[in-house]
């Protein structure tokens, strides 16, 4: 039958893409129905000035990393165009005017600190083994499937003795690191290391990216490690970098993979409704009221969207309603996105051209605390921090020659403007991260051709992203591992038999890693094979 298939995947960002090409590539005939009117989710390119038809810009998400080797190789993604440009080294303004460069290597690096803070360049080392060991160990646990943690059945209790033994190395002060990287604020972490207010400011941003938390918030420490992370257990991720094509240059490679495989993709197919008979999926319903079937569906989208509005809650036990209702998603980060006549030029270092890394606006701890708290209290930081980078320098297909783009990663508005979005404060603010840019490189408010401003509102509207976090959910503590979307259900199934999960709010989400979607499959297959199913 026409309509008729193994498995349906709700939502077509990277996540529901995987998980289809996977499952396709088992031999499943799978479907992918996407809302909007193309594929990527958050990982998007598009070209938003009329005026400027071929000037592109990655409209969201700007950086690669998170990826394991595994799904770059099982998806054949260099064959279907892959291509990523690792970045150079960081320009850092400094409050008093100089400027720091952070490099990969760590003998520039040394210098660079040394020329701040003797001590702190001294300590440089020991913070990377540190931060090195852990991620290391946390590395590998984004691949693994959660244990139901607490459950006294024989399965659950056998899945949580491996977790015990997985950690068996584990001594007293791997276990206090571990410990300290859960309850800290970032900015506490780096004060064990490092005295220099600027270092730790720079240093801080990981901790931040995407955060509802400023940098002496505990639990900020995670995320930072959350984004140094550079090996999953199969080989390492590189470092950050960017995507030929920006982010949409992934998606399409990555819906050009699930092609390969013999997925169907559908785009402008929204679906209103999951099929449910006697707590099993059968299929969903289409906006328009096309029904599709399959006793296999996979939500890719936002938990909030597919619980609370996709499906009658008599369907669902109270406590996952519960839960999910109270799914934090905040993060008050607005995107700007610039088309420049002409690179910046740095008043304290005007020799400097290699902008092939980030360009950050970050001053000093107590500024990014500020800028948080003023968020908090309902205002637009007065001095937002900025992760800045001009991928036409490493990418230049993004834009006609003597043109540059520029993602501005920026933070806090508040996170209530996901409701009710004041364009005019918006617009205000974006001036304030554009003039910032201004005072270390004059001529750079002059140089800004177009400007387009993505903020909360618009995210959770045009992507479905929810409440306007980036990660379509917070990695507060309280909403990692086996709370990823809710406790009893982190192992990517669902309270529906059939209907499974793998957006970027499931264990190994947060970020462009597609680890969601290949362990969801994993999962998928074992049950299957339990039942005797297909593989
Ligand atoms: C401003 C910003 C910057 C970021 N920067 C980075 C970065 O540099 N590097 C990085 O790794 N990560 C970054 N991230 C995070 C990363 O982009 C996301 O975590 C990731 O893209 C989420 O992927 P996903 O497939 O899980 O969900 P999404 O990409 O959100 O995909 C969900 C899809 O579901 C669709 N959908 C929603 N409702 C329905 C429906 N009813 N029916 C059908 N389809 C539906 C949506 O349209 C969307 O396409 C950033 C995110 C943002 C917003």
């Amino acid at each position: 039958m026409a309509n008729s298939y193994h498995a349906i995947v709700i939502g077509g960002g990277h996540n529901g893409l995987i998980a289809a090409a996977y499952l396709a590539k088992a031999g499943a005939r799978v479907v992918v129905c996407e809302a909007r009117h193309k594929t990527g989710g958050a990982a998007d390119t598009s070209a938003p000035w009329p005026d400027l038809p071929d000037v592109r810009v990655t409209t969201l998400s700007y950086v690669m990393s998170l990826m394991p080797d595994t799904i770059l190789k099982d998806l054949e993604m260099e064959r279907h165009g892959y291509r990523v440009h690792a970045v150079g080294p960081y320009v850092v303004p400094l409050p008093d005017g100089r400027v720091m460069i952070e490099y990969d290597d760590p003998k520039q690096n040394y210098e660079e600190f040394a020329a701040i803070s003797k001590r702190d360049a001294d300590n440089l080392e020991q913070w990377e083994a540190w931060m090195g060991g852990i991620a290391d160990v946390l590395g590998p646990v984004l691949m693994t499937t959660p244990p139901h943690l607490g459950s006294r059945r024989p399965g659950d209790l056998l899945d949580q003795l491996r977790l015990v033994v997985r950690f068996r190395g584990f001594d007293e002060k791997k276990v206090g690191d571990v410990t300290r990287l859960f309850t800290m604020s970032v900015a506490d972490l780096l004060d064990r290391f490092f005295e220099s207010d600027e270092i730790k400011a720079a240093m801080s941003i990981n901790g931040l990216i995407g955060t509802w938390a400023g940098p002496r918030e505990p639990g900020t420490g995670y995320v930072m490690v959350h984004h140094s992370i550079g090996d999953v257990g199969d080989g390492t991720m590189g470092s950050w970098g960017v995507p030929e094509g920006g982010m949409g240059g992934v998606a399409e490679v990555l819906e050009r993979s699930a092609r390969s495989f013999g997925a169907e993709v559908r785009t402008n197919a929204r679906v209103e409704k999951v099929l449910i008979r006697d707590g099993v999926a059968q299929g969903v319903v289409l906006e328009g009221g096309e029904e599709l079937h399959a006793p296999i569906v996979v939500t890719a989208c936002h938990p909030q969207i597919t619980f609370l509005r996709q499906i009658d809650r008599n369907e669902l036990p109270d406590d996952f309603v519960n839960d999910i209702e109270n799914w934090s998603s905040r993060s008050g980060t607005v995107k700007v996105n610039l088309a420049l006549s002409k690179l910046p030029t740095i008043a304290e270092k005007p020799e400097w051209t290699d902008f092939t890394g980030g360009f950050e606006i970050a001053p000093s701890i107590e500024q990014l605390e500020t800028s948080f708290e003023e968020a908090r209290h309902g205002r637009a930081a007065s001095l937002p921090f900025s992760d800045g980078v001009i991928p036409t320098v490493l990418d230049p297909s993004l834009a006609p020659e003597g043109i540059h783009v520029m993602s501005l990663f920026t933070q806090w508005v508040p996170y209530t403007w996901a409701s009710e979005q004041p364009q005019d404060e918006l617009e205000a603010y974006a001036d304030r991260v554009v003039d910032a840019y201004e005072q270390v490189a004059p001529g750079f408010k002059e140089s800004v051709i177009a400007r387009q401003v993505i903020g909360p509102y618009d995210m959770e509207q045009e992507w479905g992203l929810i409440g306007g976090n980036i990660f379509l959910g917070e990695l507060s503590a309280n909403q990692l591992f086996h709370m990823r979307p809710a406790p009893g259900y982190a192992d990517y199934r669902t309270p529906i038999r059939g209907l499974y999960q793998c957006s970027s709010a499931t264990h190994g989400g947060g970020g462009v890693t597609g680890i969601p979607a290949y362990a969801c499959v994993r999962e998928i297959r074992k049950d299957r094979k339990r039942r005797g199913g297909r593989g």
